[in-house]
């Protein structure tokens, strides 16, 4: 119980001329975010509170959400 695995682990080896190939990263991040925003979505569309602002509970433009049914804020508090 409660033996600190996983973290504290070594840092991966590092200078090997294998390290070139390792140049993911970004696109796999994006993929996560996305799979979570479907996630949370999928969860207020659960508790009937799909389609309405995180921030402020306003309506969302149904434009809006037929184009990306993920976004959390009405257009009076999403970020530019
Ligand atoms: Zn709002």
């Amino acid at each position: 119980m409660g033996q600190g695995m996983g973290r504290a682990g070594p840092p991966h080896s590092a200078g090997t001329d294998m390290d070139e190939t390792h140049t993911i990263g970004a696109t796999s991040i994006d993929r996560d975010e996305e799979l979570q925003r479907v996630e949370a979505a999928l969860k207020r569309l659960d508790r009937g509170q799909f389609g309405h602002c995180l921030y402020c509970g306003d309506r969302i433009d149904l434009e809006r959400l037929q184009h990306d049914p993920t976004v959390e804020s009405c257009d009076t508090c999403r970020e530019d």
